[in-house]
């Protein structure tokens, strides 16, 4: 059916990041020894405003959940939605800085896919065997249970199969949980993305929400964007939140969050530490800076947050 067909352009999309993301750390962007088990190949070469504006995504997003880990100490969750090859769970122990329990969920197939490399690759399956205490690890193909990792097959948009699969999985929601969305709620429909942040900030009484996608989508370069993935015959169901930085925050402050911020990427780049803007302006050599501005004020970081213990998670920013 035209759905099935939407779903697995959908699931192919996890392909792309984890392909950007191995070519800009081949190049120096940033580290990942980890990603080489998911994507063998560096591939052919990407544009340095694509290598840039996927630095400035990690670093957004790694930068917001060290500082949820920081201030909740560890003593917390970490679900990251439609996780797709994500490496951050090897980042994290190899930093000693692991969530009490981190989830990740995505479509079976894909799960399925990483599960496999997981128990292929030693540098995957050993730092995940030495969080593990008991012979109990559960590896069933289409999820992976252990104490401090757990993969999950879900439809986002099936929230009542969602939610019990976290709960057998032993999602405790009384633990301050980060939920992370990374290029994912604009395959959803608005309702869809609203039901989906409303359950978290009504079963979860300290939370973050973080959600990486595209904005200013109304222009003419927004146009060009939205094209190209409806070429790849993407649906976009939620492509409406992305016409700018309000709606992007209004999903969140209409169904129950304390505070909301949101930046478009170009705000975040400059923000960056001046170090870092010259290192990785070394790294390649760009002198139309006007793409890579217009790119970086397509995608946006938006960070919403339920402090009901008042960690200071509220405080948490650029
Ligand atoms: N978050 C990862 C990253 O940034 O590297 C992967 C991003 S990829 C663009 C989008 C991911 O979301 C894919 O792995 C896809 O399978 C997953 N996804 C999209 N819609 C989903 C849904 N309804 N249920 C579960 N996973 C979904």
């Amino acid at each position: 059916t035209d759905s099935d067909t939407a779903d697995e352009a959908v699931r192919s999309t996890c392909d792309d990041a984890s392909i950007c993301k191995r070519f800009a750390t081949s190049k120096g962007y940033w580290n990942d020894p980890y990603i080489q088990n998911f994507v063998r190949q560096t591939g052919e070469r990407k544009a340095p405003e694509i290598n840039r504006g996927y630095y400035a995504r990690v670093h957004g997003v790694n930068h917001l959940l060290d500082a949820f880990l920081e201030k909740t100490h560890c003593d917390c969750q970490v679900v990251s939605l439609g996780a797709g090859l994500d490496t951050t769970f090897w980042r994290l122990k190899g930093e000693n800085t692991l969530p009490k329990k981190y989830f990740e969920v995505d479509f079976p197939m894909i799960v399925a896919r990483k599960v496999h490399h997981i128990k292929t690759k030693p540098q995957l399956s050993k730092p995940l065997m030495e969080t593990h205490s008991a012979d109990s690890l559960l590896l069933d193909g289409h999820n992976l249970d252990s104490d401090r990792y757990c993969i999950i097959s879900a439809d986002l948009r099936d929230l009542p199969s969602l939610e019990e699969k976290l709960r057998k999985f032993h999602i405790n929601t009384k633990l301050p949980t980060l939920f992370v969305s990374e290029c994912v709620l604009v395959y959803m429909t608005p309702e869809q993305s609203s039901k989906l942040v409303h359950w978290v900030s009504h079963t979860f009484h300290t939370a973050m929400f973080i959600n990486y996608e595209q904005v200013n989508m109304a222009d003419r370069f927004g146009q060009i964007m939205i094209e190209n993935l409806q070429r790849r015959q993407c649906n976009l169901a939620g492509v409406v939140v992305c016409q700018s930085l309000d709606s992007q925050k209004e999903r969140f402050l209409s169904t129950g969050w304390e505070s909301v911020n949101a930046l478009d990427m170009m705000a975040v780049y400059s923000l960056l530490p001046q170090e870092d803007i010259s290192r990785i302006e070394r790294l390649e050599f760009l002198d139309e800076k006007e793409l890579l501005q217009q790119l970086l004020q397509h995608y946006s970081i938006c960070w919403a947050v339920k402090d009901t213990l008042n960690l200071g998670i509220s405080e948490i920013g650029f």
